[in-house]
């Protein structure tokens, strides 16, 4: 008894603290001069500390995504739900990605941010990016073709994407090649058992590289906000505010909302469980590297059957990016206000539709989603090289499109999973 009262505050509390103190600290620092010795001195530790902590998830996030898909799919087909959880959870993707678009675009085309700034202010960074455009159809052709790669090229180079392909033909070819009455049952060879081990000792990992987060989430958001450009920040101030707002009312009502209407489940609840995955996307801008709290945090925390999570958070974790999309979304519009130019309903459509499928072609690392703008900003006749403008305070606002990226996630693999019969 004696002894709970003097115990260390939880893994939760001491990430909150550590993301408070960093984004202090950093802010902090910003003001000193780049020659500042302490200055220098801070971020040479919050680097090490930062690359230390995304080090460390790198190490696991290829081995988890493909254990944890292959496993999943093996035991999803054995228990006969396979098809309902695939139609469930691209359902539900799809229509938290559109909820999210449709908020930014009636937002955003609202406020009408950059309607009044004058463009000139940006002719010199315009300048300066050559941005390398892409039609939709080079865009496409682009993602079918980096689907399929040899696996081990893809997994030593961390390629995400293709390594998921892989894992799902594994994952179908254990299932098909096992006969439900015979020796072989679903589930029955062993390179499944061998993946089960290795999915759990994975977990443990994860578990032991956690207790080091809020070290690295300090040292990651202590360089973020240390290195900002904050005259720039001041300037663009109206539009982070604005993409900051959209996001977060998806993040704090639209998915809570949705998670409630399907499942009776309180926001409280959900971001209780999802707290330390939505902390360390915040902080580390990747879905993918925040894959393994994520696991975590919805097997451990949120109770989603294992199989589910391990099929809905991979696949969601490359492909479902509410934040991202959102975010295209309401920085095509803001650019084309940049140029004085109102977009029409049509034109807005097809943002709307881009913004879908450039957020689900960017893979989940920090400013994947500034890539895959190109294609969003020359669906409309944008230039490319507007991106310009976007990119110096693109890394801000990953922190928090990230962080509802995952939270979508996680709130698929809760809803999918209460779909599901008990027995599953
Ligand atoms: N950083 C985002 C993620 O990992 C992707 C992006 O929008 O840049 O989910």
């Amino acid at each position: 008894m004696l002894l709970s009262t003097r115990k260390m505050p939880g893994l939760n509390t001491r990430i909150f603290i550590a993301a408070a103190v960093g984004i202090l600290l950093g802010g902090w620092l910003n003001g000193l001069p780049d020659t500042d010795s302490l200055r220098a001195e801070v971020l040479y530790w919050a680097g090490i500390l930062g690359s230390l902590f995304i080090g460390m998830l790198k190490m696991v996030v290829i081995p988890l995504i493909f254990t944890s898909l292959v496993v999943g799919i093996a035991h999803l087909q054995t228990h006969q739900q396979a098809g309902k959880v695939w139609r469930y959870t691209l359902g539900f993707f799809i229509t938290t990605m559109v909820l999210a678009v449709a908020l930014a675009l009636l937002v955003t085309s609202w406020i009408k941010p950059g309607s009044e700034l004058n463009l000139e202010l940006f002719a010199g960074a315009m300048a300066d990016v050559q941005a390398h455009g892409m039609s939709g159809g080079e865009f496409f052709a682009q993602i079918i073709k980096s689907l399929f790669l040899n696996p081990v090229t893809a997994m030593a180079e961390g390629k995400i994407l293709p390594v998921v392909v892989f894992a799902i033909f594994l994952g179908v070819a254990l299932v098909k090649a096992g006969k439900p009455d015979g020796e072989n049952p679903p589930g029955g060879f062993q390179l499944l058992t061998v993946l089960n081990e290795l999915l759990t000792l994975l977990m443990r990992i994860i578990g032991w590289i956690m207790q080091l987060a809020p070290f690295g989430v300090l040292g990651l958001l202590t360089r973020l906000m240390a290195t900002q450009d904050m005259a720039l920040l001041t300037t663009m101030g109206e539009f982070i505010v604005l993409v900051f707002a959209i996001t977060f009312i998806h993040g704090a009502v639209v998915l809570p909302g949705l998670l409630y209407l399907l499942t009776g489940k309180s926001p409280l609840w959900l971001w209780r469980g999802a707290r330390e995955a939505l902390v360390t996307a915040f902080a580390t801008s990747s879905s993918a590297a925040t894959l393994p709290v994520t696991l975590n945090c919805a097997q451990d925390k949120l109770g989603v059957r294992k199989d589910v999570a391990g099929f809905v958070l991979p696949v969601g974790a490359t492909m479902n990016m509410d934040g991202t999309a959102l975010y295209e979304a309401s920085a095509a519009l803001f650019i084309a206000y940049l140029a004085g130019i109102d977009l029409s309903l049509g034109q807005q459509l097809i943002v709307m539709l881009t913004a879908m499928v450039a957020s689900m072609g960017a893979p989940g690392i920090p400013s994947a989603g500034m890539v895959t703008m190109v294609m969003v900003l020359q669906a409309v006749g944008l230039p490319a090289e507007a991106i310009a403008i976007l990119l110096p305070i693109d890394r801000i606002l990953d922190t928090i499109r990230t962080a509802v990226n995952v939270e979508g996630d996680i709130v698929t693999s809760v809803v999918v999973d209460s779909r599901l019969k008990p027995e599953a």
